[in-house]
């Protein structure tokens, strides 16, 4: 098992990061039109309290867009190669953040019609919206192709250490922990229960981590045959 393998997002992976792109881009459409609709119709000091609902629609529609998108790319993570298509891929939730409410922020401080009271309002609500929907969408820890072939071929030197078959680990559907085990207590009697190499437990779920459980219980296993 001295041989590199390489990360490769399954067909299923890949469909369900689809999907899920698709229901980003959706929130992000949504949020523009809602954007679009308060700039004509309510920035004025009678329409205050519905700008500000306005501004909390597209806030919850950035974040869910952002946060879905940031699912897929577990998913199907772009490669470090293309810098350009790496950045924009994993930081696109910060771009759409940051769109979805600009022009509003700027036509709020830039109408002449508004008094001071709703700038001031109004515009410091949707100035920290923007913050927020921007910061939320940064991917601070972007996941990537070479990410996820660097941690696989850590993971199978961790379990061949441990004298454990790499092409034989447990995990479910939900959790974020691969298992040694089918007996750990973790996964035991839940169904979605599915087994395969430490490479497929990536590809198909983005799984990194070792579950501490049967680390500790494959280590004392180790120790007692050497
Ligand atoms: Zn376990």
């Amino acid at each position: 098992m001295s041989d590199q393998q390489v990360f490769e997002a399954s067909p299923e992976s890949k469909s369900k990061a689809k999907q899920l792109r698709i229901f980003a881009m959706l929130a992000w459409i949504i949020a523009i039109g809602a954007q679009i609709y308060a700039i004509i119709k309510l920035i004025s000091n009678e329409t205050m309290v519905w700008l500000i609902v306005a501004i909390v629609v597209i806030l919850i529609l950035a974040v869910t867009g952002s946060y879905l998108w940031k699912k897929a790319n577990r998913l199907d993570p772009a490669s470090e190669k293309d810098k350009v298509k790496f950045f924009i891929q994993n930081q696109l939730g910060a771009i759409m953040g940051v769109l979805a409410f600009l022009p509003l922020v700027i036509l709020i401080f830039t109408n002449k019609d508004l008094d001071g009271k709703t700038k001031g309002i109004a515009g410091s609500i949707a100035v920290v919206a923007m913050l927020v929907a921007g910061i939320s969408g940064v991917d601070f820890n972007p996941p990537s192709v070479e990410k996820y072939t660097k941690e696989i071929n850590e993971q199978n030197a961790t379990l061949k250490d441990l004298n454990v078959n790499s092409d034989n680990v447990y995990w479910t559907s939900a959790g974020n922990k691969y298992h040694i085990f089918e007996d750990c207590y973790h996964i035991d009697g839940k169904t979605n229960v599915t087994n395969g190499s430490v490479k497929l437990s990536f590809e198909q779920r983005g799984i990194s981590e070792l579950c501490k459980t049967c680390k500790s219980k494959a280590e004392k296993t180790s120790s007692i045959t050497e």
